[in-house]
């Protein structure tokens, strides 16, 4: 092939349908000190202390990996994501989550061979059992600056290392897939030749209509999982097949406008305006 295609995923409402951390805290019964604690201390120090919060009720290791294990992923997207492997994609994840949730979902669905790469928050199991988790970027010794991003990771920095370090063995053409506004701080690293599939309604969606000239990426817009799952083939067939006919590329792309005319974000298609990036909400 002329040039390889790189994936990268952002993991909790896109890969799955929910937030994986939420979905831990819900069910396993430490919402209400979660949402009471909330204000006081960021989302990734916060996760660490519900672990020792379930660990404090005699929830184990073996609890949290059994919870996991029902988070809703959609079909469509587990078949997906085989297939574009199957193609030769290199897919990777680029997380807000922790290491041990995405590891027991990926592999509780069968697909973590797919990927060659899961950025996330650091997780290990103490002495005690109880899982700990750590921030991907130490934000107590320095800030990485970024107001799109939590202080523990700027999902565009950590784009940029990726783009370096694939660029090395030859031309690379990403997609990137994501619903928040860390997403769209990754999505502001994406070049000509590259795609970016926003969730519809969701915090990097508010961004990027917003700020439709930031992005040199074409944008292809999802509403639900299952949707993902098709917009995310027809890029990856569009793009293989394309670099050998350009005409069957166009006729395979979905357009942004079929679904909705006030959609189309791309940066051709809009007056030149250009507001100040606005402060991100907080994540949910
Ligand atoms: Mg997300
Ligand atoms: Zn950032």
């Amino acid at each position: 092939m002329a040039a390889g295609m790189v994936v990268v995923f952002d993991f909790d409402k896109t890969i799955i349908d929910c937030d994986s951390d939420n979905w831990v805290v819900d069910e396993l019964g430490v919402k209400d000190l979660f949402t009471q604690l909330l204000p006081t201390m960021p989302w990734n120090p916060l996760m660490d202390r519900m672990m020792t919060a379930l660990h404090a009720r005699r929830k184990t290791i073996q609890d949290i990996s059994e919870c996991l294990k029902r988070v809703p992923i959609h079909p469509n997207i587990v078949s997906a994501i085989k297939s574009a492997h199957a193609f030769g994609c290199d897919l990777r994840v680029l997380s807000d989550a922790n290491d041990f949730f995405i590891d027991a979902i990926l592999k509780h669905h069968g697909i973590i061979d797919c990927f060659s790469e899961i950025k996330t928050n650091p997780s290990f199991i103490d002495e005690q059992r109880r899982l700990r988790i750590l921030p991907f970027h130490d934000f107590i010794s320095s800030s990485h600056g970024c107001t799109l991003c939590p202080p523990n990771m700027c999902k565009g920095l950590v784009m940029k290392k990726i783009r370096a370090s694939v660029s090395a063995d030859g031309k690379k053409h990403f997609i990137y897939v994501g619903d928040g506004a860390p997403d769209f701080c990754a999505g502001l690293k994406l070049e000509e030749g590259d795609f970016l599939l926003p969730r519809k309604n969701y915090p990097i969606w508010d961004l990027i209509s917003a700020n439709p000239l930031l992005t040199k990426a074409k944008i292809y817009e999802w509403n639900e999982c299952d949707e993902l799952g098709t917009i995310l083939l027809n890029t990856v067939k569009a793009f293989f097949i394309g670099d050998k006919s350009g005409k069957e590329r166009s006729n395979r792309l979905v357009p942004i406008d079929c679904k909705s005319q006030s959609s189309s974000v791309s940066a051709s298609a809009h007056d030149a305006f250009q507001n100040a990036l606005p402060v991100p909400p907080p994540r949910q």
